[in-house]
């Protein structure tokens, strides 16, 4: 065997590792996600319906474990890398889990890892797990319920589907908060109870009291951001009853979706998707063959998309390289105590300065400024703005993408 079969051969093993765990994972965790709507698939349905109903009704062509087998032998390792890479994208999140929940105990928290909430609504069966909830009890009661998310790029806002999904995850423990709709599991999908209220599972985990009413409870909601090497706290989310009510719509527009595809009243192709610029598109399972993307036949161009794929491909790797050394230049510039001199390497110099923010202009102070100048004159203000908003000259925009057949829904697959 050559070196090239061994280091294809370890990253199989690591692709065909991933696949049986995770199978094994959620049907532990989450038992049978056909039965029942998820959070993730309201957050999923807010801005796509077909997406969330394909990937639930099992329309979605999985990797199996034995066809990595067939692709180490054929050395075929875009294939294994093109597999480890989404793997490792939707899994290094529950692979952080455990880590912070060691870091909330050791730093004194009384923490529920993977809080399940059971409810039934307008007829649908609804599950929320909580990734974190942390628990004071005492004469100031207060819970968070924390959503941890792993990005590989921190983002400076949250997408508008986590928010849905965390405003969820929250209406839901105040709506049910005496209500014996709660359960937890261990680590290996163990039950460890059910069917209590939410004080009963904090007393039965801790043996504190909480209150028996949600009101007199300081609840909040927070999503925490981990990438790398950098953290971000979003938040804070407060229960709020019309999200709430937007989750539940959510919830019963998949579930009647989900039964028309299994009853053989919808199609794949008849399912509303998402309209406009979706960045998970690019990640969508059943990308294949959605609508969306549906244009006419000119095989001409493909070498040369496949060209530009290629290119765009290395000014990534390049990019990341290039911050990556520039990184480390500067912390090797903040360890040589040079104040501001240069640094002479060979042939070579360089050094650090500060450079000042980029100025721009903030457009809510500057109309709440124009309101009051203006003695609340919205037309005037909004006329203002306008008249000094310079557009610039309309440009052409060139979109790409591949196109994966893996990716096409699955029609023949039984409900
Ligand atoms: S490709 Fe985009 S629009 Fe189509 S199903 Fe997937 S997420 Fe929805």
């Amino acid at each position: 065997m050559t070196e090239r079969e061994k280091s294809i051969g370890l990253l199989a093993l690591l692709a065909k590792g991933l696949i049986i765990h995770d199978k094994s994972r959620a049907t532990a965790t989450l038992g049978d996600r056909r039965e029942y709507v998820g959070m993730s698939d309201i957050c999923k349905g807010y801005e796509c319906l077909r997406s969330a109903v394909l990937s639930k009704a099992g329309y979605t062509l999985e990797v199996q474990p034995e066809e990595i087998d067939g692709l180490n032998h054929k050395g075929d390792l875009a294939r294994v890398l093109s597999i480890l890479r989404k793997k490792i994208t939707l899994q290094r999140g529950h692979w952080q889990e455990p880590g912070l929940q060691a870091a909330f105990e050791s730093a004194g928290m009384k923490v529920m890892p993977q809080l399940e909430i059971n409810v039934k609504a307008h007829g649908v069966p609804i599950k929320a797990h909580l990734d974190f909830v942390l628990v004071w009890a005492g004469e100031r009661p207060a819970v968070r319920a924390i959503e941890s998310k792993s990005y590989a790029r921190l983002k400076s806002e949250l997408y508008p589907s986590y928010e849905v999904q965390l405003y969820g995850q929250l209406g839901l423990l105040a709506a049910v908060w005496n209500q014996p709709c709660f359960a937890m599991r261990d680590s290996a999908g163990n039950l460890l109870f059910e069917g209590l209220t939410f004080p009963a599972a904090v007393k039965r985990q801790f043996g504190v009291d909480m209150p028996m009413s949600a009101q007199e409870v300081d609840i909040e909601g927070w999503v925490l951001g981990l990438s790398m090497e950098d953290a971000r706290a979003y938040g804070p989310y407060q229960p709020n009853q019309t999200m709430l009510r937007t989750c539940l719509g959510i919830a019963e527009k998949i579930w009647a979706a989900m039964q028309a595809v299994y009853e053989g009243n919808a199609t794949a192709a008849q399912l509303p998707y998402a309209k406009g610029f979706y960045p998970l598109c690019d990640y969508c399972d059943n990308c294949g063959d959605c609508p969306k993307f549906q244009g006419v036949e000119h095989p001409e161009y493909e070498e040369m998309l496949t060209r530009l794929s290629a290119l765009k491909d290395t000014e990534k790797a390049l990019k990341e390289e290039i911050e990556e050394l520039e990184k480390r230049l500067k912390n090797a510039y903040s360890q040589c105590n040079a104040n501001g001199d240069w640094i002479l390497s060979g042939g070579q110099r360089f050094r650090v300065t500060d450079a000042a923010g980029r100025k721009t202009l903030d457009q809510a102070i500057l109309r709440a400024e124009l309101r009051t100048a203006l003695n609340g004159d919205e037309v005037a203000v909004e006329g203002l703005l306008q008249r000094s908003t310079k557009l610039g000259a309309p440009s052409s925009r060139l979109y790409t993408g591949k196109i994966k057949p893996e990716t096409m829904a699955q029609e023949n697959i039984a409900a």
